[in-house]
């Protein structure tokens, strides 16, 4: 069906601030990407040496999709907390702010911390670590607020060679007991309590709910707020306390590019989460690349990613992306609409944020708000826009571009995945114009492909070619996770085996003429009407058009003539209510956007959506919905709002 499509044609010219900063502009990519593939290993060589290797690996790229066996610089050595850290200080810039705290409360107090004082916290907290008993190769889990000593307890653990593996400060007992227990890890650090939006939440009370159920050695707790906890006699011990003796100096542990750094949980979105394993060399390599061309970062510009260092968006692009280019990030403890629906942009207006990197999730929401949460706010310094997480739908894209950017500055719209450890598909600022709701291109060493259910290749970047399919990326790139930690079966299973020899990603995609590529959803959302497959999340994105609708989320169930029924979940902006007139006109308006054939069955309101706690919708769960199968929800645990599930039962309409 996609030979064509109407807005494959939709093109914003890059604006011209986008022409400086690594200099790559479209000429330089051309040549860059044919060089990442027919010298792959000639390019990351050269990309490796940007960072401080003890010894440079010569090694460079040893991998097999069939058997599953991915290795990157495997004969080098290096440390990865010496590159985000150490190094910029013996190179003079230790004055240099690493990281800028805001608190969740606007007008609590403001840190900015050095490389310098970086280096020390860490170390620090690395010897404090040690001190507890911890040891090169195991697993700390991090079950911590969005403050400073998150990043310093991940970069403490890459010192001394554990394995982090941070849980979203606001996963419940259950959800730490699971991994904790799946990754058999005997330490965890947290703190009293996290804030969120002026609400306290009771993080040491949580793991000790866990460990009833999944005992571990030791636990280390951070006086964050001063709230009242429980501390058990010979397992936890205060931060402040522990660290209070140790040395200031921790050298750190020489690692084989292949050692372990992190496992970090995917989402939830399709599943069960799985627990991906990143090693050292190659996601050093891939976030330092990735960050500095996709974000185009230049010397003492601001860098804000809204995410949490719960997501691996917080792993690479709060943490290590930003620290290995010496740049300056901004961590906030809050959300976007405490105190108000402004906070965001009060917060890019003080700190003079250059460089902010969010969510649809958060922009839809700001959106529904109306523009003069924005307008009311200098945001003259931000010179570049991301968005990641989901498809972000063709009229959010443009709000964010026209009220937040002001149509002056460029938006990367950047899709990749736990697994994938880093941007896989983006527009560079420099180089490439922008497709409202589409990605964008292939970075560097990065080779899609389109199959169909059988595997027949669709379209790649040798074809060239415009087609629709199910998204593959056919060869390995340093950033790549290595395994299912303790599971290698499973990652074999779950990405290798659907198309023997390609790394499946599950989700679909379609390929224009361009070389763009759109995300259309999860391989599973497709919805098959009479025959024509459809990807939820071009349904969705026509239902966004409409002035009142805020947010939609679609998917199909059986329906005895058509095969499949469309169903939509539509909620409203704030004001505009819920009506059958409104009903009979989305129905309409899809049918004009699409065509009759995504005219859809049920049109239900709803004032939420289920997500994830990382904010993507939870199409599975809203499937189970609409197809009247309400007793079989799957695993629920990384839901944000349980509760909202009850509500959309009973609100049901196909039943
Ligand atoms: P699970 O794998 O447990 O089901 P998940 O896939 O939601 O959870 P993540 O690794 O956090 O876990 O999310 C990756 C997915 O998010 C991608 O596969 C894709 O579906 C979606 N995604 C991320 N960025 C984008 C983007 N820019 N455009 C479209 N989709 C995106
Ligand atoms: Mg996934």
């Amino acid at each position: 069906m996609a030979d064509q499509h109407p807005h494959d044609h939709d093109i914003v010219t890059r604006p011209a601030i986008a022409m400086a900063g690594t200099g790559c502009d479209a000429e330089q990519y051309a040549a860059l990407y044919r060089r990442s593939l027919d010298d792959s290993d000639g390019f990351w060589a050269e990309q490796a040496k940007r960072i401080d290797w003890i010894t440079a690996p010569t090694r460079i790229a040893n991998w097999s999709f069939d058997p599953v066996d991915i290795r990157w610089f495997e004969d080098g050595v290096l440390n990865i907390c010496h590159n985000a850290v150490d190094r910029h200080v013996e190179a003079g810039r230790g004055d240099r702010t690493a990281l800028i705290f805001e608190p969740d409360d606007p007008s609590g107090e403001v840190r900015k911390i050095s490389y310098a004082q970086l280096q020390r916290e860490v170390a620090i907290f690395a010897n404090t670590l040690k001190k507890l008993g911890v040891a090169k190769g195991d697993r700390v889990t991090i079950y911590m607020p969005m403050v400073p000593e998150g990043a310093f307890a991940m970069l403490a653990c890459a010192r001394i060679g554990a394995i982090h593996s941070v849980i979203f400060g606001g996963f419940s007992p259950d959800a730490i007991a699971g991994r904790v227990e799946d990754c058999r890890s005997d330490w965890i650090v947290t703190a009293d309590e996290g804030l969120r939006g002026s609400k306290r939440i009771p993080l040491k009370a949580n793991v000790d709910t866990a460990c009833d159920k999944v005992p571990v050695k030791g636990v280390l707790v951070y006086r964050h707020t001063g709230g009242d906890v429980a501390m058990q006699e010979g397992r936890d011990h205060w931060y402040h306390e522990l660290s209070a003796d140790v040395s200031r100096d921790c050298p750190c542990e020489p690692m084989q590019a292949e050692d372990p750094l992190f496992i970090l949980y995917t989402s939830g979105s399709t599943g069960k989460p799985k627990g991906v394993l990143h090693t050292t060399g190659g996601y050093a390599v891939w976030t330092e690349t990735t960050f500095r061309y996709v974000f185009d970062y230049r010397e003492d510009e601001v860098f804000w990613c809204t995410a949490d260092i719960g997501w691996v968006t917080g792993h690479s692009y709060i943490v290590y992306g930003p620290l290995l280019n010496g740049a300056t990030a901004l961590m906030f403890e809050g959300v976007p609409n405490y105190p108000d629906h402004d906070r965001f942009w009060q917060v890019v207006d003080k700190h003079k944020v250059n460089i902010f990197y969010t969510a649809p999730t958060a922009i839809r929401s700001l959106m529904r708000e109306g523009k003069d949460y924005v307008t009311r706010h200098d945001l003259s310094t931000l010179r570049l826009l991301g968005s990641v997480g989901e498809p972000i739908n063709p009229e959010a894209w443009r709000w964010y571009y026209e009220t937040v950017g002001k149509a002056k500055i460029p938006v990367v719209d950047t899709w990749w995945q736990t697994e994938t450890g880093g941007i896989m598909i983006t527009t560079l600022p420099g180089a490439h114009d922008m497709k409202p709701g589409s990605a964008g291109r292939a970075f560097f060493g990065i080779a899609p492909q389109l199959v169909d259910g059988d595997g027949k290749v669709l379209a790649d970047e040798a074809t060239g070619g415009s087609a629709e399919g199910n998204l593959c990326i056919t060869r390995s790139w340093p950033g790549q996770a290595r395994t299912v930690y303790g599971d290698h079966d499973r990652f074999v299973q779950t990405y290798f085996s659907t198309y023997k020899g390609k790394y499946f990603t599950g989700d679909g995609c379609r390929r224009d003429d361009d070389g763009y590529y759109w995300i259309t959803g999860r391989v599973d959302d497709v919805i098959n009407v009479s025959g024509h497959r459809m990807g939820t999340a071009e349904v969705e994105s026509a239902l966004v058009l409409h002035p009142k609708v805020a947010e939609a989320a679609v998917v199909g169930y059986p329906h005895e003539i058509k095969g499949q029924g469309i169903y939509c979940y539509v909620t409203l902006n704030a004001g505009d209510e819920p009506s059958e007139g409104l009903e009979a006109e989305l129905r309409q308006w899809v049918r004009k956007e699409i065509g009759p054939i995504a005219t859809p069955d049920h049109i239900h309101f709803t004032p939420a959506l289920p997500k994830t706690r990382s904010g993507k919708i939870m199409r599975r769960i809203l499937r189970k919905i609409a197809e009247n199968e309400t007793g079989s929800l799957g695993d629920t645990s990384t839901l944000a709002d349980p509760a909202i599930v009850e509500t959309l039962i009973e609100t049901r309409k196909n039943r």
